[in-house]
């Protein structure tokens, strides 16, 4: 059996190794490592992929959360509601710019941002709603849009994790992930669902004139060579990372399909057992697996990761603290407001999920969590 790795990035690359290699040394012989062709041809043909109008390169996905927020015009402790239970560039970007973040809490099913606690949180300075799409499934954009439009605030979607999946509002339109509020932000880090061979990162948005202005941001805050009309950063995808990605993008839908396959797979073997509750996937949303997370309701989900690991099978927990009690973000709360994100912190174990998952390696992955199960 191959070893087994939470993420197989060399595997996939072997696949399509003389594709990329191609590619990445045409642009060493071009010499156009910055804002050359590749990321232009890149950036257009993720926008057809997305259907979107605008897709602005940017150097990762923290980046490009903090350039769409530098984009809003916020004034220091303007408010933003985000998610709990997410990994920290989230909340890291908000406090960066001294807006002020408010965490609420997430919905034990899907793990994404419970709209109720939304609306409840919302003050008069609050300017702005981050969901997050975990673990590759849309949060509830029909409920999270409607608030929006009630209290006039802006929705940045963090697609780090979700690129390629597709929500469907109750009216039976679909949205490509990341395309659905003011602006969407993704990462191309090797491991999300589609990843470059470095750092790398994307924002989206309908709108021309914030596009524009993203554009500015990205570079300086120059809108005309030379000339700096805001104070901007240097946050670019440089060509390299483009040419991989123009020759991963047209798999994107191949990677997400084997994704669902080992999920599937996963589902079969853990979907009847008592002590554990498999991923809910949600109706209008499909579900792309960034993680493949289970919930395990024996209270020995720590053992587990240790017997995992003792039989050379990876297990992560994503995420063991919330962001509230982190010491650089923290927030004063009431346990009772974070029920699902404190059961979930106890509760969560990732497993192995990557395309190049086969049908050896998730027999022995399923045999031996329900051995553990057992004992
Ligand atoms: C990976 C990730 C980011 C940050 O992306 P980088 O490219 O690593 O900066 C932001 N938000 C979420 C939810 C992520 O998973």
């Amino acid at each position: 059996m191959k070893k087994i790795q939470m993420v197989d990035l060399q595997g996939q690359y072997f696949k399509i190794k003389a594709d990329v290699d191609n590619a990445v040394l045409n642009v060493m012989e071009s010499s156009a490592f910055i804002n050359g062709p590749e990321v232009k041809d890149f950036q257009t043909e993720l926008e057809d992929y997305l259907n979107v109008k605008h897709v602005i390169p940017c150097a990762n996905g923290t980046d490009a959360l903090q350039i769409a927020l530098m984009a809003l015009d916020l004034k220091e402790g303007d408010e933003i509601i985000t998610a709990d239970f997410t990994f920290a560039a989230t909340v890291e970007v908000i406090q960066l710019l001294k807006l002020k973040s408010v965490l609420v809490d997430v919905e034990y099913d899907t793990f994404t941002i419970d709209p109720e606690k939304i609306r409840a949180a919302i003050t008069p300075r609050t300017r702005a709603i981050i969901p997050v799409h975990i673990f590759g499934q849309c949060a509830n954009m029909d409920e999270i849009l409607q608030i929006a439009k009630d209290h006039n605030l802006y929705v940045i979607e963090d697609n780090a994790q979700a690129i390629g999946a597709e929500y469907t509002f109750k009216n039976g339109e679909t949205k490509k992930s990341g395309t659905m509020g003011t602006i969407g932000t993704t990462s191309f880090f090797p491991s999300k669902n589609l990843g470059c061979y470095g750092d790398g990162g994307a924002l989206f948005t309908n709108d021309d004139d914030l596009a524009h202005r993203l554009r500015g941001i990205v570079n300086h805050g120059m809108y005309q060579r030379y000339y700096h009309d805001e104070v901007g950063v240097n946050s670019r995808l440089d060509s390299i990372q483009a040419a991989v990605l123009r020759k991963k993008l047209p798999h994107l839908d191949d990677y997400n399909e084997a994704r669902r396959k080992a999920a599937d797979y996963y589902d079969r073997a853990f979907g009847d057992h008592a002590d554990i509750l498999i991923p809910t996937r949600a109706e209008n949303s499909t579900h792309v697996f960034h993680q493949y997370t289970l919930r395990i309701l024996n209270g020995r989900r720590n053992e587990l990761q240790a017997f995992l690991a003792e039989n050379e099978i990876p297990a992560m927990i994503y995420y063991p603290v919330a962001l509230r009690n982190q010491k650089a973000y923290f927030q004063d709360s009431k346990p009772e407001d974070f029920v699902n994100t404190d059961k979930l912190l106890d509760q969560v174990i990732s497993l192995p999920m990557h395309t190049e998952l086969d049908e050896e390696q998730l027999k022995y992955i399923t045999d031996k969590v329900l051995q553990f199960m057992a004992l």
